[in-house]
């Protein structure tokens, strides 16, 4: 491919982010180079969603075996292969990588650098050797994890989720730093495939989650015999042999230090002050229309302070593609973004949760629908009736949903579907749920809005009169 300085855009990052803008911005018919300095496809193919949820999907089938008696299938013992399994989490990643790749990119159209890219003023970047001075720049450089300051993290031997997914031998007992969605996720797969597991988080665990349904969560990683302590500050990381100590004065030993204490946005060490972009803590500096300061610069994805999905940094991409080529001046809106943690069981989320609603309008004006899993005849089937649909409404519209239960996360669009199309109660109770799946909570919680209407005296008196007629 030919080597173009002055391309239409550059984009600095080929992980979800940066890729979903390249191929729009490609098929779009614009000259695009894409540079990355390391793996393509970034954190979400290589040491993010996908070899978390492979290595999920290896320990709920081990779960399953073991508690297969239930359904009077005998399994024996469940031995677990730890090598194989990751040997599963390479396969499945390199399955996928393909669609990430330079060679899929370069098909598209785009010029793919793979070097380190690094700003020199407010209109040009330098990458191997080429000043490169595009019309528009996009910078996807994604997040690393956030290690935090204790005294003795950073002697001892401690893994991330950029190692962990390449142990050739399972941890004997694994210490987690962090209780968030990754830490939880992590910790119910390694307790699944065998490992003693301790999980230690300063506040509650996945605190931006409905209370409630987290609780779900914890009660399931209890019974996986994962060693859940709350409330509870790691103080210092004692090396040989390698330990947690607590503030409390706790002594956790174990045989690795796995951290999931959050993310760090990437905005060292590639000239962010010489193009005049504005960053904090939290990431780079966006509006609205994701234009950092610098209003030929724009940014998405984990790098820049916002909400850290893939599927918010697809969702970006749309809006970069929509300013940058067809001057639609398309803002995002996150008031309908959905987010899942993989658990079993999954715990879904959209919107306000209660407490958000609760703190936001007055009680008078929202309404809580739910119904439980336990009430539903394909959840009882399959033995997985744990969890409830919760439905948040104000004045008669949607505006928050949460799932905790099999297949929450499929199970959340619907409601997904209904804030972002601002969709009546009155609508949602019309469409029809096959029978039986778990979706159809869904509808059995919109119609409990209308049970009480509709079984009233009122309208047993209307239908009387009216059976009278001839
Ligand atoms: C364990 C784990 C599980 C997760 N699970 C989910 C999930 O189930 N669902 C979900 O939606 N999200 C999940 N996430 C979050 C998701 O992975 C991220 O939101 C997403 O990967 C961010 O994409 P990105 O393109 O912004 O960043 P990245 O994927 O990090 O890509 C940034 C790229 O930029 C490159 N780069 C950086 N600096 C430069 C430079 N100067 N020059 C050239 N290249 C550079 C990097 O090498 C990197 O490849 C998970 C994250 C983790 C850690």
């Amino acid at each position: 491919m030919n080597q173009n300085n002055t391309p239409d855009l550059c984009i600095l990052g080929a992980g979800a982010a940066g890729l979903s803008v390249a191929a729009g911005a490609a098929q779009m018919g614009a000259r695009v180079l894409l540079i990355e300095k390391g793996e393509m496809g970034g954190e979400c193919l290589n040491s993010g969603c996908v070899p978390s949820k492979a290595i999920l999907a290896a320990a709920h089938a081990a779960h399953t075996a073991r508690t297969a008696q239930r359904f009077g299938i005998a399994t024996g013992d469940v031995h677990v292969d730890y090598a194989a399994v990751q040997a599963h989490i390479q396969r499945v990643i390199a399955t996928i990588a393909p669609v990430d790749s330079q060679e899929r990119f370069e098909g598209l159209g785009c010029e793919v650098v793979r070097a380190p890219a690094r700003f020199i003023s407010a209109d040009a970047l330098e990458v191997a050797g080429r000043t490169i001075a595009a019309k528009r720049f996009v910078i996807a450089t994604g997040s690393e994890p956030f290690i935090p300051p204790i005294p003795g993290l950073n002697d001892a031997p401690f893994l991330t989720n950029e190692t962990i997914f390449t142990l050739p031998v399972a941890p004997a007992h694994l210490l987690i730093i962090g209780g968030g969605p990754i830490g939880c996720e992590l910790a119910q797969a390694h307790a699944r495939l065998g490992c003693s597991v301790t999980l230690v988080e300063r506040g509650p665990i996945m605190p931006r989650d409905d209370s409630e349904a987290v609780d779900f969560v914890r009660q399931s990683l209890l019974a996986d015999g994962v060693n859940v302590i709350e409330n509870a500050q790691v103080v210092q990381v004692e090396h040989n042999p390698l330990a947690l100590i607590l503030a409390d004065g706790q002594r956790l030993e174990g045989s690795h230090v796995l951290v999931a204490a959050g993310r760090a946005p990437r905005t060292q060490g590639y000239g962010l002050d010489a193009a005049a972009v504005v960053y904090t803590q939290a990431g780079i500096q966006v509006d609205a229309r994701l234009r950092t300061r610098n209003k030929r610069i724009y940014a998405l994805g984990d790098c820049r302070d916002g909400p850290r999905f893939t599927h918010a940094a697809g969702a970006e991409a749309g809006i970069i593609l929509q300013n940058l080529l067809l001057r639609v001046p398309a803002k995002v809106n996150w008031h309908a973004l959905p987010w899942v943690t993989f658990t079993e069981p999954e715990l879904a989320q959209v919107g306000l949760t209660q407490a958000q609603a609760e703190a936001k309008f007055s009680p008078a004006q929202i309404q809580i629908l739910r119904w439980p899993f336990h009430e539903n005849d394909r959840a009882q089937a399959e033995g997985r009736t744990q969890g409830f649909v919760k439905v948040i409404v104000h004045k008669g519209r949607v505006v928050g949903a949460t799932i905790v239960g099999p297949c929450a996360g499929e199970v959340i669009q619907t409601w997904t579907l209904a804030i972002t199309q601002r969709l009546s109660l009155s609508a949602l109770a019309r469409f029809i749920a096959p029978y039986p799946t778990f979706a159809e909570a869904n509808k059995r919680a919109v119609g409990s809005a209308f049970t009480k209407t509709l079984f009233s005296p009122r309208v047993k008196a209307l239908v009387r009169l009216l059976l009278r007629l001839p």
